[in-house]
């Protein structure tokens, strides 16, 4: 295969793996976003994720499975041998509680018997005595836990050693994007990592995207494990989990998951109610002090790229110009990010042959 000439729209954790991914078979990559790492907008969905490995895949037909499956092994090879990716190995515990039923989303998270027991290390089933108030069954395994203020940069600094250009740029088409190439007139195909934005990107203009707003309160507290729960009280729209960046990041307490709310505006009663949830799961947090025992480094919200059918990967021939998409991870973008960018790729790799047909 001849080495091609592609623009890839959006520097978020999608655009970032995918531009890594392919200068690393060595094409010729130039990534142009209207944001960077080190921004922090509400139309910039990465920074503001906690992140943690904590699969959503609802079935072994959705592709989201086969895209947790293939990323696990490369955030597990971070997070072990190197150290200045940001990721670090956290022990997670899960309770299911009393009383409450498990939301959709989270059964497959909270079975006793999950599809990724054997994905992950150290997967058990927690005994009574280990549980908090509350909870009637748990489990717990080692889950690793994204620093993203560091692996935006660790990854950018990773592309650019493989040569990857970066231009700030606003893309108003998506066919525009293939004029934008640091060293070609017109590149041979276009990637589009454009996140929730895609719903507003000429081309694309995707209406199944929506946002899933999070609201999330970092402190400098640090907690002993990585927890989260089946439910909370409040419902659907809200959820109770907290873990700790590597590296002095702080610890996130989370959360809610409000769809099609676009506020980029801090709710001081949700925020009470989260950390509320969080300090009675796991009182140590706070040395025992309750919500007063918290040191509060921010309050942040972040708009998850959900879409209707779940995300995208496919390619399309929109205006003469080859285009890949890869946008819609929700909840579970870093999670999905090398499983999703490995599909990329050879969606990418697949469109340049001279007979491919789009
Ligand atoms: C509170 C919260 C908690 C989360 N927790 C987790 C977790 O624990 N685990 C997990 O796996 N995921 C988690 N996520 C989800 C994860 O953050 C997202 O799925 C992921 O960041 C989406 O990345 P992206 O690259 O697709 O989009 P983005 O990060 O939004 O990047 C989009 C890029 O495209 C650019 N762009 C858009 N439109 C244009 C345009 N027209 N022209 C030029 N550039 C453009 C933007 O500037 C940006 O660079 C969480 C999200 C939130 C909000």
């Amino acid at each position: 295969m001849s080495h091609a000439k592609i623009v890839v729209i959006g520097a978020g954790v999608a655009g970032l793996t995918t531009a890594l991914l392919l200068a690393k078979k060595r094409h010729h990559v130039t990534v142009v976003a209207k944001h960077m790492p080190g921004d922090y907008d509400i139309q910039y969905t990465s920074p503001w994720a906690g992140a943690n490995f904590f699969p959503f895949s609802t079935s072994e037909d959705d592709p989201a499975r086969r895209w947790e499956r293939n990323t696990h092994p490369e955030l597990w090879r971070l997070a072990t041998q190197v150290p200045e990716s940001g990721i670090h190995v956290q022990d997670a515990r899960l309770y299911v509680m009393e009383g409450l039923p498990t939301p959709g989303f989270m059964e497959g998270l909270m079975s006793e018997d999950p599809w990724f027991k054997n994905l992950v290390h150290g997967f058990r089933v927690l005994e009574k005595p280990e549980l908090p108030k509350d909870a009637v069954s748990g489990t717990a395994f080692k889950s690793v836990c994204i620093n993203t203020a560091i692996y935006l940069p660790f990854l950018l600094s990773q592309c650019l050693r493989y040569r990857v250009a970066f231009r700030r740029g606003i893309v108003n088409h998506v066919a525009d994007a293939a004029n934008m190439h640091v060293a070609a007139k017109k590149a041979d195909l276009v990637v589009n990592c454009s996140g929730l934005m895609a719903c507003k990107l000429g081309g694309v203009m995707d209406s199944k995207l929506i946002p899933a707003r999070g609201q999330i309160v970092v402190v400098r507290n640090e907690a002993p494990a990585m927890y989260t729960t089946s439910a909370v009280v409040e419902g659907d729209e809200e959820m109770t989990y907290i873990m700790m960046r590597a590296a002095g990041g702080g610890t996130i307490l989370g959360g809610c998951y409000q769809k099609g709310n676009w506020s980029p505006e801090i709710d001081p009663n949700l925020a009470n109610r989260i950390m509320k949830r969080c300090v009675d799961i796991c009182p140590e947090l706070a040395g025992g002090k309750g919500v007063e025992g918290l040191d509060i480094i921010r309050h942040s919200v972040g708009l998850r790229p959900w879409r209707e059918g779940g995300a995208r990967v496919e390619s399309e021939l929109i205006d003469g110009v080859k285009v890949v998409h890869n946008y819609g991870a929700a909840g579970w973008g870093y999670q999905a990010s090398y499983g999703m960018s490995e599909d990329t790729v050879a969606l990418v790799e697949e469109s340049l042959k001279p007979q491919a047909k789009l």
